[in-house]
Order: C-alpha cells, then structure tokens, then sequence
C-alpha cells in the first residue's frame, strides 16, 4: 500500500477525529493532545499539502535529514514547530539545540551535557524530554526505568536542564499498555507533565493512558 501524498491532507483529518474522541473517552480537555506529524523520509512536495491543511508541529529522526528540507519550509512556515524523535549523538547537539523546538531523546550523561552546553551558548530552550526503555530492549535507547529516576535527577541537578517529559516506544511484539501506563507512572513520581507516547498504531490507547504528544507518521504520510 503506497498513497499518493496528496491523501495527507484527509488522512490527517482523520487522525484528528480520532485523537478529538479519544481525548473525550477518557474525560480529557479537547486539545490536551498534540499531534506531531512524524515526516521522516518524506520531502518537501509530501509535507507542504500537510502543511497547507494547518499541521504546524512536526517530527524528524535524524537532524542532518532535517537541516535539509525544515530550513527551506520554514520560510514560508515560520510558525512550525520541529520535534527530534530520533537518537542525538553529542556532536550534533549544536545543530538539534538550534533547529528544533523539542527533544524526546535524552537519554544519557554526554547528550544531557552537550545539550545543557547548547542551550546555554545559544540562549534557545528546547521542550525536553528524557527517553526511557520500558521494554528494556538491548537494541534500543532510552534510560532503564529503574534508572530513570536518577537520570532525570542528574539532568536537572548537574546540568540544570528543565526536563519536561518523558518519552517512550514500546517493543514492537508487545501489548503497548503496560509500557505507557510504566512511563505515566514514572513522570508522575517525578513530577513531569508530559508523556511522549503512542504512534499510528497505537496513539489512542496512549491518549487513555496521559500521553500529552503523540508521534503520527505513517497513518499521514503513507507507507515509508
Ligand atoms: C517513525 C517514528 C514514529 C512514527 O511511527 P509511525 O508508526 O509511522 O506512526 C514515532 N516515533 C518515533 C520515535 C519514530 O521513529
């Protein structure tokens, strides 16, 4: 199954139904969600359709992929907001401090302290989020949650980031709920507001369970 781009702009209609219902089945406010149109591997010609039917917040994976179509977008976008998903390397943190406006990939001392280096440099304040391997899968990132807690206290304490979430994606083999209901319970020991959780399989079962972001690529964009 390969759908034209110009289907983005209906698919994302219905993704926006479905997150409205969602948020209302589990007695949330209309817009406590938000939608971030994960575009990873699509160009500019599938973006902009999404863009022209009032899409303004966005995931990338890799920065160097989104250095080159955002900046190009951006000009006729300006009000666009760029989320990183995807792994930070700590030579990458100059560009990822100055092109995004949030970070769901902190996940270990060196990124959280070239992250805090950046953002004092550059006097920019991106959304972050810590992420955490619910299913504790060897090849995948993310802090363990039995280090969670101290990770994101060493964040905020030895490198006074503002850490504002937490992030999660939970092995593929596996029934999702758990693995949110695990973050949720692990933000609100720490007193994070918001949870970065469900994709375009799953989101609704994230929005049950407190997800504030939910990262939507496939169910927009069409297959990758
Ligand atoms: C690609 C990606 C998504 C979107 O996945 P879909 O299944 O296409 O919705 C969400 N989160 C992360 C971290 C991703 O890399």
């Amino acid at each position: 199954m390969s759908a034209a781009p110009s289907d983005a702009p209906s698919r994302l209609a219905d993704i926006r139904h479905a997150i409205a219902r969602a948020e209302a089945d589990a007695l949330r406010p209309p817009g406590s969600v938000t939608l971030v149109a994960v575009s990873k591997t699509f160009g500019p010609e599938a973006i902009e359709p999404v863009l022209a039917a009032g899409q303004r917040v966005f995931g990338e994976n890799r920065v160097q992929e989104a250095q080159g179509k955002w900046p190009g977008l951006r000009e006729s976008h300006p009000d666009v907001e760029l989320h990183l998903i995807g792994p930070l390397q700590s030579n990458k943190a100059k560009e990822a401090v100055a092109l995004f406006d949030a970070i769901h990939t902190v996940d270990r001392p060196s990124i959280a302290q070239a992250l805090a280096k950046e953002i004092a440099r550059q006097r920019r304040a991106p959304l972050l989020f810590v992420q955490v391997n619910t299913g504790e899968e060897a090849q995948k990132a993310g802090v363990a949650p039995q280090e969670a807690d101290a990770f994101i206290a060493a964040c905020r304490d030895e490198h006074g980031l503002d850490i504002r979430g937490l992030m999660c994606i939970p092995p593929a083999d596996q029934s999702p709920g758990p693995h949110f209901a695990l973050l949720a319970k692990i933000a609100a020991r720490n007193g994070l507001a918001l949870l970065s959780m469900g994709m375009s399989g799953d989101f609704e079962t994230a929005i049950e369970l407190g997800a504030t972001h939910v990262r939507v690529g496939s169910a927009i964009f069409g297959t990758r």
